[in-house]
């Protein structure tokens, strides 16, 4: 299932690009306008609310290209190198950059290497700091902020920010750059497969060979092989980054759920659904006129309606009071999660989205890719540096078993086993479910969430997690997760064979 994103259009305005402090978002205009269309996705209470609706304007950004000198391929030079990595997204790029610091030829190909990324990334400040990527955040937070009911908030002593796409990608630019990648233009439209060699072949005609082929394309991938039926669960979001009148958030805190449901108390058929498959609001609060606002499915199977979601937030924010002057961008998020691992091993790499790194739980992806590459690179290194000659099924074999050791695989089952409960659990359980999981120890919901968790903890989180549990959550769990559970256990075994 493809990640799509809403393409940016900005028909109505020039937009001048000097970033206000400490943000890369493009300034304020000081006369807000309004574009409107009829949405079709609104119902007619929706739509005659005294704010209107924000899905009716029109995004204003437009992503500009980043400006840097790489190193573009001259084809006609060069057509072979040892690896070659498919898309320049983070896990493409942080990748070639790592195994071309070992002296290896690597050349990345995308259809637009330049491209502004056109996700909004969060992620918990320390994932990145142990990174030394701390600098790549455009904005902090000191903690966040949980609303689990009308009564109800846990507030989490625990930084949070805003990834600078600008500024990370910029990075791993220039690790590539002095690191002698090479950059083609081009999208892989067939990966070709022999003994010791694979080969790509692009979109413009060109064709490589290398010893090693790394699909970073994304989730969308058909490089990739799967043994096993994809029973992904999706998260799916509408966000959009804004100029509002005014909003009631901490600008020191990070809203990371807010599961309150008021704001459906006029749409009976919208509160009906919620309380079946909820959605929950995230808040990055920037300044007090500018915030980044997504209502999120956090899994569904199948992915919940689109408009659904639209219809969802249109009624939280009128009900919040909160009047949208200005779409600065929109993204449309779909992330598959959990559902099984790539064949483990195959003939092309993956890396990032395509080798299953997203949290089965949370789709989080970003900090655990940017830690995860410098591993993958290193059993590259390691078989294809000068002296050791690694090539072939040995060379399959000891990427993806670096990538996903034994311990990593099994570990996968439980978060995955997170993922089908929060899949079980309706709006009542799914509030019991966060109310219990933030009460235990920081060390166990922020490991967890950050995929640091060894499988001994993760089991004693599993067993504190019940018990912390509500007799009523503790009875979904019984009643509603027994065959996740038995599943789980399963592939434990499985896996650990
Ligand atoms: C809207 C959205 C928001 C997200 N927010 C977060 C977040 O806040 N925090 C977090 O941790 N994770 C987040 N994720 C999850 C995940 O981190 C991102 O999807 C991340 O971008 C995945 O990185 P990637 O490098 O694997 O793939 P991508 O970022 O998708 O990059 C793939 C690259 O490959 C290129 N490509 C595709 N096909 C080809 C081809 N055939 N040939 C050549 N090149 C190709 C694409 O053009 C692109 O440049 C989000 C995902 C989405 C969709």
């Amino acid at each position: 299932m493809e990640a799509l994103i809403t393409p940016f259009s900005s028909p109505l305005t020039s937009i001048s690009h000097k970033p206000p402090s400490s943000s890369s978002f493009p300034p304020l205009t000081t006369t807000p306008f309004f574009s409107r269309k009829p949405h079709k996705h609104l119902t007619h209470r929706v739509l005659n609310s005294k704010f209107g609706s924000f899905l009716d304007l029109i995004p204003e950004n437009k992503r500009e290209p980043i400006k840097f000198d790489i190193n573009w391929l001259d084809p006609s030079s060069t057509s072979r190198f040892d690896v070659v990595v498919i898309g320049a997204g983070p896990a493409g790029l942080c990748l070639a950059e790592r195994v071309a610091r070992n002296g290896i030829r690597v050349c990345c190909v995308d259809p637009d290497p330049l491209s502004m990324w056109p996700n909004n990334y969060g992620s918990w400040v320390d994932d990145l700091s142990a990174l030394d990527l701390d600098d790549c955040f455009d904005k902090t937070w000191p903690m966040a902020s949980v609303h689990i009911d009308d009564h109800n908030t846990k507030y989490l002593d625990q930084p949070y920010g805003r990834i600078s796409r600008k500024m990370l990608k910029m990075k791993l630019l220039g690790g590539c750059v002095s690191n002698g990648v090479k950059f083609h233009k081009a999208k892989v439209w067939k990966v070709d497969h022999q003994e010791f060699e694979s080969s790509i072949v692009c979109d413009d005609g060109n064709e490589f060979k290398a010893s090693l082929i790394v699909d970073a394309s994304g989730f969308a991938s058909s490089f990739v092989e799967y043994d096993k039926p994809r029973n992904h669960g999706y998260q799916i979001a509408h966000g959009i980054l804004a100029e509002v009148d005014e909003h009631p958030f901490d600008l020191d805190k990070i809203l990371l759920m807010d599961w309150r449901d008021s704001h459906l108390g006029n749409e009976p058929l919208l509160r009906v659904n919620n309380s079946r498959l909820p959605t929950f609001l995230y808040a990055m609060p920037f300044d007090s006129n500018l915030v980044f606002l997504e209502e999120t499915s956090l899994v569904s199977r199948p992915a919940l309606s689109y408009g659904e979601i639209k219809s969802r937030m249109v009624a939280r924010l009128r009900h919040m009071g909160i009047r949208v002057k200005r779409v600065i961008e929109n993204e449309k998020c779909v992330i598959p999660m959990g559902g099984p691992l790539p064949r483990i091993p195959q003939s092309v790499m993956g890396i990032g989205g395509t080798a299953g790194l997203a949290h089965p739980s949370t789709g989080y992806m970003v900090a655990r890719t940017l830690a995860l590459a410098p591993i993958l690179a290193e059993s590259i290194v390691e078989c294809l540096g000068s002296t050791r000659m690694i090539r072939g099924q040995p060379l399959y074999h000891r990427v993806w078993n670096g990538l996903w050791p034994t311990e990593k695989k099994l570990t996968r089952e439980f978060y995955t086993f997170g993922m089908e409960t929060l899949l079980k659990l309706d709006l009542k359980g799914t509030r019991s479910f966060f109310d219990a999981f933030f009460k235990l120890n920081p060390e166990y919901w922020h490991g967890f969430l950050s995929s640091k968790l060894s499988l001994v903890e993760l089991g004693v989180l599993g067993l504190s997690l019940f018990g912390h549990s509500s007799s009523s959550s503790k009875l979904d769990i019984v009643t509603k997760c027994p065959v996740p559970l038995v599943k789980m256990m399963a592939n434990l075994v499985v896996e650990s064979l």
